[in-house]
């Protein structure tokens, strides 16, 4: 039995950053829908240009979709002694099919909401700069990186996703209202969910995650050895 950890909260919460810090720690693949969708968003067929314009609006890819993407991640090699889910389940029939394929696998879910207020979320989101190359997060305010605009690790210039503009940010707040915060409810009356304060600096939130999930693994442990 292995542990599934779904770091839950709205965007720029910092899910991205923590999913990171926590695999770095714990050795566990993070598997990040997001980033899984803008892969797939780069080819050029039909199927990806359709991907490509619904992440560009803010909305949510669908539930089909995502279904096929999860499927064929988790059952990948890595996945086998847990993992780290950033950005997935966002709707309640994903959350069905998380728990199914948990089922399915003899895995636990473990969830991990991370509480940020709206004014710190919308100064994150709208300073966030990726490297398309090596997925690295920077902040104009929080996280600069050396060089203005270019990434540390391999000097490839920064871009800002086509998401983190203000229109679009206020859009997926909503959604995340409407759809991804009644899951809290969800997690919250089986007894599988946390709660972190995400405000202060990421090692700071970082080392109220950790102990969680240190606790979890060794219940992990004691029922593997049961
Ligand atoms: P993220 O990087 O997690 O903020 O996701 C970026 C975008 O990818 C979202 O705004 C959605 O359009 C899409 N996306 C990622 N994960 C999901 C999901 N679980 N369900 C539906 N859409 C998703």
């Amino acid at each position: 039995m292995s542990n599934i950890y779904v770091l839950m909260g709205p965007q720029g919460a910092g899910k991205g950053t923590q999913s990171q810090l926590l695999a770095d720690r714990f050795g566990l693949p993070i598997v990040a829908t997001g980033d899984i969708l803008r892969e797939m968003s780069r080819k050029d067929t039909p199927f990806a240009h359709h991907v490509k314009e619904v992440l560009a609006s803010g909305e949510l890819v669908s539930d089909d979709i995502l279904a096929k993407v999860i499927r064929d991640r988790l059952c990948l090699n890595d996945c086998v002694g847990g993992c780290i889910l950033d950005g997935f389940p966002r709707t309640l029939p994903q959350a069905l099919l998380l728990e199914k394929i948990a089922q399915e696998d003899g895995n636990r879910i473990v969830v991990i909401k991370i509480d940020v207020p709206r004014e710190l979320l919308l100064r994150r989101l709208s300073g966030r700069r990726i490297c398309k190359k090596c997925n690295s997060i920077y902040h104009v305010e929080f996280k600069p990186p050396k060089v203005d605009e270019v990434c540390d690790l391999d000097g490839e210039p920064l871009f800002t996703r086509p998401d983190d503009s203000i229109e679009v940010i206020q859009q997926r707040l909503q959604l995340y209202q409407e759809k991804t915060k009644p899951l809290l409810d969800y997690y919250g009356e089986s007894n599988r969910l946390y709660r972190v304060d995400g405000t202060g600096t990421p090692e700071n939130v970082f080392s109220r995650i950790a102990e969680i999930v240190a606790k979890e693994t060794n219940t992990e442990r004691g029922n593997a050895a049961q």
